[in-house]
């Protein structure tokens, strides 16, 4: 996914931003999950490097220097937790919604300019699925539609919109 630079961090107090604790949270939840650590990458906001891979139960994940870059490592192991499905939309809902909730829950780790960017991004995934996937309105998730404060109608007027810009 993409991401802000997390906190008001600049790149210069990102690198001597300190990884603890949030690196012995992510051990944590990497052994509860029984995930492994195929490459921690460094912490590059707005990078699509991480990612989860459901077969081998491994991910890529960044080493966690501040609240954001946790909450993407826990999406990441959100995936192997949760599984994969057929619509992208719904596998990043799952994904993001295990991080949220685990991040305050086990940890009260709160980051609301992270919540608000994976509505964003869910719903991106959203009308992709709309458009070339064959989902249908009616089909999707209700607690979803909930959750991103949108409706059939709100989205059916996103897709007018959306091949009106295509057909130009
Ligand atoms: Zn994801």
């Amino acid at each position: 996914m993409f991401f802000l630079l997390c906190c008001g961090m600049t790149k210069h107090k990102l690198k001597q931003a300190t990884t603890l604790p949030y690196l012995s949270y992510v051990r944590n939840e990497l052994e509860i999950t029984n995930t492994r650590v195929k490459k921690w990458a460094d912490w590059i906001p707005e990078s699509d490097v991480y990612e989860a891979f459901y077969e081998q139960r491994s991910v890529i994940i960044p080493i966690p220097v501040c609240d954001w870059s946790f909450l993407v490592c826990l999406h990441e192991i959100g995936h192997i937790s949760t599984g994969d499905r057929v619509f992208g939309y719904l596998r990043e809902y799952n994904a993001e919604q295990w991080a949220i909730k685990r991040a305050k829950q086990s940890y009260n780790i709160v980051c609301d300019e992270y919540v608000e960017d994976a509505k964003v991004y869910v719903k991106g995934h959203l009308l992709a699925n709309l458009i070339h996937d064959g989902l249908e309105l009616q089909k999707i998730r209700p607690y979803v539609l909930d959750w991103l404060g949108e409706s059939h109608t709100t989205l059916a007027q996103n897709l007018v919109e959306l091949k009106a810009q295509q057909s130009c």
